[in-house]
């Protein structure tokens, strides 16, 4: 049989006569021996016809593992296609549910830079049943259900929370799909015993915001009453990490440095959670108009891609793990899939993060069957980027998929601007996460000895 290898291959020169061996469809990151990248080159050659020569063992050898790891494919198959299909499974799949759900918009907090209209009080019983009577008409065909809770502060709703899950947990036993639940919550509130509930309520993970080191955050993001919520939380974590994965969001602009870094990270450490959080670094940005005044404070995609690897490193040099991983996705955002929907608390449903509470933006509401044809589903849903040139022919398309949505059409950002930092810092992240796996291994065979 033929093959060519992917055009989705990079292979970049790492330490001790190492390379990094990266393919951008599967996700697979591998080291490779000089023997082994040479006898690589001497197979392209080869594939190519630029060397008309059989292959021999060992390239036979080699490239079997290649076409395991999707670096090479037999020449019939259609690389690019192939991509484009399972991109338009993930489209139309049906028999997946992903809801994000705000169950109040109120929020105990008052962030300098957020724009969240702070309604108060929590989705009333009607819109919860509503909810469940939309899940219930689909559930027949369903195999899957995720809630991601979302807000304002969800767990100023946990009644509301608890509610919704027995209900999808009973739809779940009575129809026989697996239900997965997240949260997105601003940390202060996650008490032990929230934990705990949480977890009945099965939720698996929650997201973070810390904005820095103390003294910074709690002038980012204090509470209503003015007072600082970061060492609340920093406690809040040291319980949770023991029972649930908590990812930790720190939103990056242009008052951050590295020194504002190193103190975040040193009172973490601190804290004891090196190895027990997630961090990822944010780049927050003017959303929409409303938010146009923190623009000058903003990074664009070139200049938060350098300070991305900046901060990283930092991560990987006081031993943090390293979790951001370009890895393929099916699709860039739920926005451009037909069975994922924001619900806020009056059970209208919008297609993005930043445009709940702009009932301008709302696509429908729960008690009403959907329609496909609103053209507040249809500017986001839109985009494929497939019929884009530039996405089409990008070397990290299936890690990309062209981006988020709302870019091109809110913002109206073009070129570069609306690719993914991986477009611009992907050598320097694969250094990073190559060096981070060699610190787990590393850190793992002297916890043995
Ligand atoms: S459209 Fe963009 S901003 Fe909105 S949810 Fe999707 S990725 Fe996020
Ligand atoms: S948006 Fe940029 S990085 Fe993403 S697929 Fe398109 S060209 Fe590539």
């Amino acid at each position: 049989m033929k093959y060519t290898l992917s055009r989705y291959n990079r292979f970049q020169p790492w330490q001790n006569g190492y390379h990094i061996a990266y393919n951008a469809r599967s996700g697979a990151v591998a080291l490779m021996t000089e023997e082994n990248y040479r006898t690589y080159l001497a197979i392209g050659e080869k594939l190519s016809g630029r060397d008309t020569g059989e292959l021999n063992a060992s390239e036979q050898a080699l490239l079997d593992q290649l076409a395991y790891g999707k670096f090479a494919f037999p020449t019939e198959y259609d690389e690019l296609a192939a991509i484009k299909f399972t991109h338009q499974l993930n489209r139309f799949e049906s028999s997946s549910l992903g809801l994000i759900v705000a169950p109040t918009m109120n929020c105990n907090m008052a962030c300098t830079y957020c724009f969240e209209q702070n309604k108060r009080g929590s989705m009333p019983p009607e819109v919860i049943e509503a909810l469940i009577e939309f899940v219930e008409k689909r559930a027949p065909g369903l195999r899957h259900v995720d809630i991601n809770w979302y807000g304002g502060e969800p767990l100023l709703a946990m009644a509301a929370i608890e509610d919704i899950t027995q209900s999808m947990l009973d739809l779940a036993a009575e129809h026989a799909f697996t239900y997965t639940s997240s949260m997105i919550s601003n940390g202060y509130l996650l008490t032990p015993d929230i934990v705990d509930r949480l977890v009945d309520a099965k939720v698996s993970m929650v997201q973070i915001t810390l904005d820095g080191p103390r003294r910074v955050h709690d002038e980012r993001r204090p509470l209503k009453n003015g007072r600082g919520s970061f060492d609340r939380i920093i406690e809040n974590i040291t319980y949770a990490v023991k029972k649930m994965a908590i990812g930790v969001r720190v939103n990056i602009d242009k008052q951050y440095n590295e020194a504002l870094i190193a103190e975040l990270l040193a009172e973490l450490e601190a804290a004891g959670l090196q190895q027990r959080v997630g961090i990822y670094f944010g780049l927050l940005e003017p959303a929409s108009e409303v938010c146009a005044n923190i623009a000058e404070n903003c990074y664009n995609a070139n200049e938060f891609s350098e300070v991305e690897v900046q901060y990283y490193r930092q991560l990987l040099q006081h031993g943090f793990r390293i979790l951001r991983l370009p890895s393929p996705v099916g699709v860039y955002c739920m926005a451009q899939i037909v069975n994922a929907f924001l619900v806020d608390p009056d059970g209208d449903i919008y297609r993005c993060f930043n445009h709940v509470g702009d009932k301008s933006k709302i696509m429908g509401n729960i008690r009403n069957p959907i329609n496909y044809e609103d053209p507040n589903f249809r500017r986001l849903f839109a985009f494929d980027p497939f019929e884009d040139s530039m996405c089409r022919e990008c070397s990290i398309l299936p890690i990309c998929m062209g981006g988020c949505p709302a870019k091109r059409v809110d913002r109206n950002l073009i070129g570069e601007e609306l690719c993914e930092t991986w477009r611009h810092n992907l050598h320097s992240m694969l250094d990073i996460i190559a060096a981070s796996r060699q610190q787990q291994q590393q850190a793992a065979a002297a916890a043995k000895e």
